[in-house]
Formats: C-alpha cells, sequence, structure tokens
C-alpha cells in the first residue's frame, strides 16, 4: 500500500521530524515531535494528513520538545522506550544543559515500548521498532520493510554516527547496535536520519569511517 512521507528540520539543533502518512486514509504517525508544534500541525493540515500517533526515537529535547504542545491539541497517543522515561522527565533540565532556558515539560507517554522489536500499525503503515541504545537510553529505530525505509534517529547518520558523550551515551554499546541491527539491512534500503539528510545502508557500508573495518570482507 502506498504511504507518504514529509520530512521537517526543525529547531536549533536543526533536527527531522517525520509525517508517515497512509495515502488512502491520510491517517499520518509523527515520527520524533521535534521542536516546533506549529510548524508540525501546518506541515500535517497542508498535505491533508490527521496525525493519530507520535512517537520519539529517544528522550533528548530536540527530539521532544513539541510533544507536549501536540498532544494538547490532537489528544494523540506518545509512544516512547519505556529506558527513556527518566530523560523524558528532565527536559527542562536539559534546556538548562544546553543553554536554552527553561523548557516546557515533554508528554507523558501513553505506551512505552520495549527493547523486543513490535510493529506499530496504523492503517497500511508497519513500522517495525529496533533496540538501538549507545546514543541514548531506550533510543529507538523504526523500520518500514515493505518500504526499505529505516528512520535511524540519532544512531547513524550520512558520513557519521550518534554522539555518545552526552548521559547515558555508549559508544561500544553504539557500535554494535549498528552493526547488529542496522547494518544487517539490505544496502537498497533508504536510511532517514534524524539529522541531516539521508542516505543509504550501502552508501554508510562502504564509506561512513565510523565504521570501516567492520565490513573487511568487502572488495
Ligand atoms: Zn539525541
Amino acid at each position: 500500500m502506498p504511504i507518504q512521507i514529509k520530512s521537517l528540520t526543525l529547531g536549533p539543533f536543526a533536527t527531522n521530524a517525520y509525517l508517515i502518512a497512509d495515502s488512502q486514509s491520510g491517517n499520518a504517525i509523527l515520527l520524533d515531535p521535534v521542536d516546533d508544534a506549529p510548524a508540525i500541525l501546518a506541515a500535517a493540515q497542508a498535505e491533508g494528513w490527521t496525525i493519530k500517533l507520535m512517537i520519539a526515537t529517544h528522550a533528548h529535547l530536540d527530539h521532544v520538545l513539541a510533544s507536549a504542545a501536540i498532544k494538547e491539541r490532537l489528544n494523540v497517543p506518545f509512544y516512547i522506550h519505556e529506558e527513556c522515561a527518566a530523560l523524558l522527565d528532565e527536559i527542562p533540565m536539559q534546556g538548562v544543559f544546553f543553554g536554552l532556558g527553561e523548557l516546557p515539560a515533554a508528554a507523558q507517554p501513553d505506551r512505552l515500548l520495549t527493547s523486543a522489536s513490535e510493529t506499530i500499525a496504523l492503517d497500511s503503515i508497519r513500522l517495525q521498532s529496533l533496540y538501538t541504545p549507545g546514543h541514548a537510553p531506550g533510543h529507538l529505530s523504526f523500520y518500514l520493510a515493505e518500504h526499505k525505509i529505516l528512520f535511524s534517529g540519532d544512531s547513524l547518520f550520512a558520513g557519521s554516527i550518534g554522539r555518545t558523550d552526552l548521559p547515558g551515551g555508549d559508544h561500544a554499546l553504539l557500535m554494535s547496535s549498528i552493526v547488529d541491527k542496522l547494518m544487517i539491512l539490505d544496502d537498497d534500503v533508504q536510511v532517514l536520519p534524524g539529522h541531516m539528510g539521508l542516505t543509504t545502508i550501502g552508501r554508510e557500508r562502504k564509506t561512513n569511517p565510523f565504521l570501516l573495518g567492520h565490513f573487511d570482507d568487502l572488495p
């Protein structure tokens, strides 16, 4: 079934929010309620889409800042991994840490996802969670297997990987998440990350400097 994806790059950290819509029903999942609720709501409205659910890849402030405002406006459920709960409660403190002043609290989650791969369904959309911690506790990537599209959050970027110097970061864990959960996907899988532009699994396998040496059997 056809789906449509719209990306928005918002906020001081230039973070990507993704609207994933079922083309037929117009119902959409918001992946990462980034920064600016009015901008996200306007984008959905412009497409004629109705946001039915919001999911966060992890609980860094730039990925969840619009969650409370969107929930207040649309009353949609909010999903995040269970290990994100502590960081999620600290969004106002994260704002102070990053010099952004007092920020509003994030929305309370309605469902806590686990480390087991789960499929989140909305109409024809089948979004599979992949547990990819290391950049932040409880970080999840999401895979649309039917469409070969991976939303990698802040784990894998075009030519880079997520930072691991923030509280709860773990470089070795991030590397094993990327190698064991993401790089097992086919080369032609498109990767839509939480920052910067898109890439493919194949391109990162061949050229990502952080992954070189992991795939020495390549020609
Ligand atoms: Zn992050």
